[in-house]
């Protein structure tokens, strides 16, 4: 029996986790579920799958949490502090992180300082402070399994595989609801437009950040740290059906692809139940679904947000931690209607100009890049609402 904590249980990739949990019973026990604000959901989830601990994000909440589960065995707590004590209780073996932005950060790091293995869909973490969280990963002997479809992918196609073979990685990317689009079209697109992925159904953060490219450009960030590869060993191809999750070219030449359905169940299973294998009753592949599968280059000159990411990772030092903070902020003021689709871009771009850049940061020099970059990223966005409002 394996003991899971899902942080973000009440998200998209949280519930599925936890469809996934019921779907194999005796294999896995939950030891941990925190949510932010979905208190329903979250007493919901904890009276069905009984964990030792439940966190609520949002204080106000607490009394509703903890009066619809007073009298049951489950310690219930609040505040983004407790975020941190639920991905280091005792009784876990793999804390699945898979809350939303860099607010996973400090959980993150709770959990490998408790030696827990990471089942890591919470990309940001590793995009702000990959070399800090893979370094902390080596020194409590943990293991960071990706959950990313393409990560899984690339983690699946290397095992049995020398590290010092990989020549290079090829990340899929459906290329979102605007692949082809233009310039002039993606000026005017609504939030409706962007939030609907032909292929996955996910949050909205990181569905908006597939639309924009900038879903891609974390994972190539993601991959640099999951793999220790370098930006020119890793390159994105787009592949409109979902179907090749990613591939690993070898130092002879050889190509190794992981495939399946678009279904992100099929890599939570996996990462739950790693190092095993297990059978599952997920729909199968069939090719006569698939007569065609394509391939093509990204238009990185149109997604400008994939040449931004490039060129932090390429920059090292805080950079990715600014792109991703700036990212986090537009995302939510384009959600809200207050910026347009291109100017999502044009305020990362100006944040990576206008931070300071720290070449070797600590912990304290990400979480203030962090807040700084928020901070100055608001208020391009509150000058840019002014100019279309003029
Ligand atoms: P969702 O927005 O669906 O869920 C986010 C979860 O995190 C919810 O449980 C939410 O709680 C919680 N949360 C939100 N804000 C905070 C906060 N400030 N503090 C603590 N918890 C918070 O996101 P997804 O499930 O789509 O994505 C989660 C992560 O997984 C992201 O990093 C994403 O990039 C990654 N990922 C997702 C994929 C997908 O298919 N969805 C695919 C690959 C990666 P509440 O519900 O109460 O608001
Ligand atoms: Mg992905």
């Amino acid at each position: 029996m394996k003991n899971i904590s899902i942080l973000g249980a009440t998200g998209s990739i949280g519930t599925q986790a936890l469809e996934v949990i019921a779907a194999n019973p005796g294999l896995y026990k939950v030891s941990a579920l925190t949510a932010q604000a979905n208190a329903r959901l979250l007493i919901e989830q904890a009276l069905k799958y009984r964990p030792g601990m439940v966190v609520i994000g949002d204080e106000s909440l607490y009394l509703e949490v903890k009066s619809a589960l007073g009298a049951l065995p489950i310690k219930v707590l609040a505040g983004e502090d407790a975020l941190c004590e639920a991905a280091s209780i005792t009784e876990a073996d793999l804390v699945l992180t898979a809350v939303m932005g860099s607010v996973g950060l400090k959980p993150t790091i709770a959990a490998i300082k408790a030696g827990k293995d990471i089942g890591l869909a919470n990309k940001e973490t590793l995009v702000v402070a990959g070399d800090l969280i893979t370094r902390l990963a080596r020194e409590h002997g943990v293991k960071i399994i990706p959950v990313d479809s393409e990560h899984s992918a690339i983690f699946q196609c290397l095992i049995g595989e020398a590290p010092d073979s990989v020549e290079k990685i090829y990340l899929t990317a459906s290329g979102g609801p605007f692949r082809g689009k233009d310039l002039a079209f993606l000026a005017g697109v609504t939030k409706a437009q962007a939030l609907k992925h032909p292929n996955w159904v996910m949050g909205a953060k990181i569905t908006i950040d597939s639309a924009s490219l900038m879903n891609k450009g974390l994972e190539v960030i993601e991959a640099k740290w999951l793999f220790g590869l370098e930006a020119d060993q890793i390159d994105v191809i787009v592949h409109p059906q979902s179907i090749v999750h990613s591939l690993v070219q070898f130092n002879d030449g050889s190509i190794k692809a992981q495939m399946g359905l678009p279904d992100m169940k099929l890599p939570i299973h996996y990462a739950l139940a790693y190092p095993e294998r297990i059978s599952s009753d997920f729909k199968r592949f069939s090719f006569m679904d698939y007569p065609e599968l394509t391939f093509s280059q990204a238009d990185s000159g149109t997604f400008r947000n994939l040449e931004l990411a490039y060129s932090a990772l390429r920059k090292g030092g805080n950079m990715a931690c600014i792109v991703n903070a700036a990212n986090e902020i537009v995302v939510n003021a384009f959600l809200n209607d207050q910026i347009g689709f291109l100017q999502m871009s044009e305020v990362i771009e100006a944040c990576m100009e206008g931070v300071a850049f720290i070449a070797a940061p600590t912990l304290n020099n990400y979480l203030e890049t962090d807040q700084h970059t928020r901070i100055f990223a608001n208020q391009l966005v509150t000058k840019q609402v002014l100019n279309n409002q003029n």
